[in-house]
């Protein structure tokens, strides 16, 4: 990164996009000097605040990302691609003095009701992608918590899955194809058929990326007619291990409710008092939606996998209020906000064989650092599942100390995780925060082969440099 070449990047750019709008006012720069990670609050109320980016651009289309990446390699200029900043692992901290390329301005729409698929630009919200497509009569399906403000390119970068995600997958399986700007300012189209046998899949490079191949400026999303019929159902079981046995035993026979929360017994504890079950109970939600018929035959088979692990099913009351609060992420960010507290979801996956083992250590591992530890299982698949471990932790000191904290209980949970079978992230990607775990998930020869496409992509290391540790 050479800072002295800022002005001469900045007056190329006006000069070959005049209606790219560039920001340097201190104040807007602080608002993109941070994302969602937990560390990023912790530093906000320590005082002045550590890192600001030199500027921010705002291009209007791919030819205009295409020119900044070519002019940030011309003239050695680190970047980071900004989406919706909702992203919670430290993915956009601006620590090498970078300008932030904000892709919101990416808004193309074009649908294709032939194919069931949409193409936007990388700069729409999950919310307002899913309201267009609804008004067409097609859903994508992808209902992630930070709908209203994670983007489409963000998703992609992240690999974000949705609440709904048992029927419609996660992103990685509902892209179709992606066009995306490479370090040197090129464009590439990835292939759009169906299936192809020419060589790797590129769609895979860039999803899960998290930027540091290239921007991805348009996604091509599978669609799905709108559902006739959704409904919610609730359970309860005695214990978790009985719940995820019966969805084990319905998801590889090929049943796929849309939705799947498992809550172990202490997350579970506020919903099981509301409704009045029997205390230290597990609480559960299946949501489906489809066809009519299939809907009513996917209720009649949990029912039957579910009674087999001695589930009572508790009807549609508590499923549907559910539905109403899915957004709401309070109780973390009220721990985020106390002086010396802290609180993060962090989220891994493990094989059905191990699943169980990761959740009780991770929990038994939390539970002495933190005041209380919530746990939920909410994605399944034919060979494991992923859960939730959301911890809040409190110290009597500042917030330097609730920092501190902060790193100990992700250092114990990532470590813990994996000792057990688990990963390092199912969905929220690795950023700057989980970057130096990854090693411990892919092993040396898998960081080779990363940092050998980085530097073959982007010789210079100028884009989001740092994160996945690269
Ligand atoms: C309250 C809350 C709830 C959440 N719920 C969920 C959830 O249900 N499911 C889930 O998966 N995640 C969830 N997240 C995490 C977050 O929303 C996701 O990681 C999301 O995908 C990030 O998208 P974004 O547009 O905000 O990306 P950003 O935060 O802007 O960026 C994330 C990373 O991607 C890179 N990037 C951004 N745009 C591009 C682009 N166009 N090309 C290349 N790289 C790019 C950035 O440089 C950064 O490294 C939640 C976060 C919060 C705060």
């Amino acid at each position: 990164m050479k800072k002295e070449n800022i002005k001469e990047f900045l007056k190329q750019l006006k000069a070959q996009c005049p209606d790219v709008e560039i920001v340097q006012e201190k104040e807007e720069r602080l608002i993109y000097a941070h994302g969602c990670y937990p560390v990023e609050y912790k530093w906000i109320l320590q005082g002045p605040y550590k890192y600001l980016p030199l500027a921010i651009v705002r291009p209007n289309s791919t030819q205009d990302v295409s020119i900044i990446m070519a002019l940030s390699d011309r003239y050695d200029i680190s970047v980071i691609p900004y989406g919706g900043g909702s992203g919670i692992v430290g993915g956009t901290i601006p620590d090498h003095e970078e300008i932030m390329i904000d892709m919101k301005k990416l808004r193309s729409f074009e649908i294709n009701p032939i194919d069931c698929t949409a193409t936007g630009g990388a700069g729409w919200t999950g919310a307002e992608f899913e309201n267009m497509l609804n008004e067409h009569g097609f859903t994508s399906g992808h209902y992630p918590q930070s709908f209203q403000s994670a983007v489409l390119g963000g998703m992609v970068s992240t690999r974000a899955i949705g609440t709904f995600s048992t029927k419609y997958g996660k992103m990685d399986d509902m892209v179709n194809s992606l066009e995306v700007v490479l370090p040197n300012g090129h464009i590439v189209q990835t292939h759009r058929t169906p299936k192809a046998s020419t060589g790797p899949e590129l769609d895979q490079l860039f999803l899960g990326a998290e930027g540091v191949y290239g921007l991805v400026t348009k996604v091509e999303m599978k669609i799905y007619p709108m559902a006739e019929k959704r409904y919610f159902e609730a359970y309860t079981f005695s214990k978790t291990e009985d719940a995820l046995e019966a969805i084990r035993q319905f998801v590889q026979n090929g049943v796929h409710p849309a939705v799947v929360r498992v809550y172990d017994e202490e997350e579970a504890i506020p919903k099981i008092e509301k409704y009045g079950y029997e205390p230290g109970q597990v609480f559960v939600v299946f949501g489906y939606e489809g066809l009519k018929e299939i809907v009513d035959l996917e209720v009649k088979l949990v029912k039957r996998y579910a009674e087999a692990s001695n589930g009572v099913c508790r009807g549609p009351k508590p499923g549907n209020d559910w539905f109403k609060t899915r957004f709401s992420t309070k109780k973390m960010l009220d721990y985020d906000a106390i002086k010396g507290g802290t609180a993060d979801a962090i989220e891994v996956a493990a094989p059905w064989d191990s699943i169980v083992n990761v959740w009780r250590e991770m929990r038994k591992a939390l539970e002495p650092l933190c005041e209380s530890v919530d746990c939920h299982f909410s994605h399944v698949y034919h060979t494991g599942a992923s859960v939730y471990v959301i911890f809040h932790a409190k110290t009597n000191g500042d917030d330097f100390d609730g920092e501190k904290r902060y790193r100990e209980c992700l250092d114990t949970a990532i470590r813990t995780s994996v000792a057990n079978g688990g990963n390092v992230s199912h969905h929220h990607g690795s950023g700057k925060a989980k970057a130096k775990y990854l090693v411990l998930e892919h092993g040396e020869g898998g960081i080779e082969v990363m940092q050998k496409i980085k530097d073959a992509l982007d010789p210079k290391g100028l884009v989001n440099k740092g994160v996945l540790g690269l």
